[in-house]
């Protein structure tokens, strides 16, 4: 079994303590690789690392630079494409299909996206009016903050960590990453990439670790100045306070969790919407910020839309990930496996009755793994904890509506404001709904998804900041306006 080191400085180093952990496959139980776990010197070391080298390489080099780097890694992540999506699936548990068709080619578009939009970053000029006489020239500049820590989460380990990484290094901070502790696999893999990508020493270090120690060193080290955190609100919430407790404040970007909600008009074209709550609900195992796990049903088409549905969750195929017709893979962990039952177990002792799924999946090659069936709960109490909280797991509850106006009050009643959908043929119900939604992200007649162009993020407890675009960019970089008197003689305001 391979077993890792961390990345700093471009050297692989060995942990300063001891402890080593071993990464699964949650869908055998299959041993991949072992991991040493970070203590605070080897954060100092990396921290170290990153500030040295953004003083005295990378905040220096031109943009041109740092995209032609960037551009030769995404070169050589496409020559390993197909291994990187094989270690993903297996590191993850989710099906091929999705690593292979999404989280690999996103995570090598991330990089050159942001090489490529890096080149447009332009301060500008801001008119102002003469001061008793003075001719006054004011501009805006965008400088890199400095060290950025990227923390990501288990569910698109490269992908997610690649939409925080690619930006703020663009922007020309550098970064120390720290991935998930159960999916920590490709981000490591990243280090050997981008060191023949001939990426100068420091720009970017690979810490694994546990979040309690690693995460917790990292979020507070004097040397960060951005956390880039995507995870759960719970954690968001710690990061928070850590950034308010340490000597200097950081910038926290939080993308965290959600409920998303989906309201179904009456006029929907009936077999692309139920398409789209599949893979709204279903896609990576349920285990999306922005999955769709609130169905608002209008009353005229309840009972054939569920009928439809229900068919459809049924039909997924689920069994050997690394096989391309595989649908659903396995969720991460036992643990999550009976957190995901535990929540439809507490629904239906509170009443809601299970239209299907609400049951682990045996069939092998999926005994062995963590499969839960497609869940689909009706009566659910709006009060229940299956309702409100982030199950991170394919279930869905849903509730019939009359008026529209409900559908969108109940969307709105959660403490989430991630992403919603909204399926109806007409544009004007479509806009007026759309514009009443407290959420980052709207989609109409579609599965909730993302583009790289097209910021994404979270209202309220669903986080702060966003990711992707030039949106995404700019919240790597830090504003400063200049203001010069552009005439002589001594300035007063008496
Ligand atoms: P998590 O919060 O348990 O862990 C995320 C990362 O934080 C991991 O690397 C972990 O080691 C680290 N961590 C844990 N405790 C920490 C601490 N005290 N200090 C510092 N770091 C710590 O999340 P998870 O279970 O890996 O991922 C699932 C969650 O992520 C869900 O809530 C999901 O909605 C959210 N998520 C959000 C988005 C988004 O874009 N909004 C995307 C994906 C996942």
């Amino acid at each position: 079994m391979k077993r890792f080191g961390f990345f700093i400085a471009n050297q692989w180093v060995e942990p300063s303590g001891r402890e080593y952990f071993t990464s699964y496959n949650p869908a055998t139980g299959e041993p991949i690789a072992e991991f040493p776990a970070a203590a605070q010197p080897d954060v100092e070391a990396a921290c170290a690392a990153a500030r040295s080298a953004f003083h005295c390489t990378w905040a220096e080099m031109d943009p041109e630079g740092r995209a032609g780097l960037m551009l030769s890694a995404a070169a050589i992540m496409r020559k390993r494409e197909r291994e990187l999506a094989e270690v993903e699936a297996m590191d993850t548990g989710k099906p091929i299909a999705e690593t292979a068709g999404f989280d690999i080619p996103f995570s090598i578009l991330a990089f050159e996206y942001f090489a490529n939009i890096a080149r447009e970053v332009q301060g500008h000029v801001i008119p102002v009016k003469r001061e008793g006489g003075k001719e006054i020239f004011d501009f805006v500049t965008y400088e890199p903050y400095g060290v950025v820590a990227v923390i990501s989460p288990f569910n698109f380990p490269l992908h997610l960590l690649t939409r925080s990484l690619c930006p703020a290094i663009a922007a020309g901070n550098t970064a120390v990453c720290k991935a998930s502790e159960k999916t920590p696999v490709t981000t490591a893999l990243l280090g050997e990439i981008l060191l023949e990508a001939g990426f100068p020493p420091g720009v970017v270090n690979i810490l694994s670790g546990y979040g309690k120690v690693t995460g917790e060193a990292l979020a507070s080290h004097k040397e960060v100045d951005v956390i880039s955190f995507t995870g759960s609100e719970m954690v968001g919430r710690r990061l928070m306070e850590l950034s308010a407790r340490s000597p200097v404040i950081k910038k926290t970007l939080l993308e965290l969790g959600g409920k998303g909600p989906a309201i179904v008009e009456p006029d929907c074209n009936m077999e692309e919407t139920v398409n789209s709550l599949i893979l709204g609900l279903c896609y990576n195992q349920g285990e999306v910020c922005c999955a769709t796990t609130r169905l608002y049903l209008h009353e005229d088409i309840y009972a054939p839309f569920l009928t439809r549905l229900i068919e459809a969750m049924d039909g997924l195929r689920m069994g050997d990930i690394l096989d391309p017709q595989t649908q659903m893979g396995s969720l991460i962990s036992q643990e999550q496996l009976d957190r995901v039952d535990g929540y439809v177990k507490a629904a239906v002792n509170d009443g809601a009755r299970v239209l299907c799924g609400g049951e682990r999946y045996t069939v092998p090659p999926c005994d062995k793994g963590n499969w839960y069936r497609p869940t689909l709960l009706e009566d659910v109490k709006s009060s229940s904890a299956c309702y409100r909280e982030e199950v991170f797991g394919p279930v869905m509850v849903v509730e019939k509506y009359r008026r529209l106006q409900d559908a969108i009050d109940k969307a709105n009643d959660t403490n989430f404001g991630l992403g919603a959908n909204l399926f109806t043929e007409n544009y004007r119900t479509a806009y007026r709904t759309g514009r009443q939604l407290n959420v980052g992200s709207v989609w109409v007649n579609m599965p909730n998804g993302s583009q790289m162009a097209c910021p994404f993020g979270g209202n309220r407890n669903s986080g702060l900041g966003r990711e992707y675009g030039v949106i995404g960019l700019q919240e790597y970089l830090k504003v400063k306006n200049n203001m010069w008197n552009m005439t002589s003689g001594s300035y007063s305001y008496y």
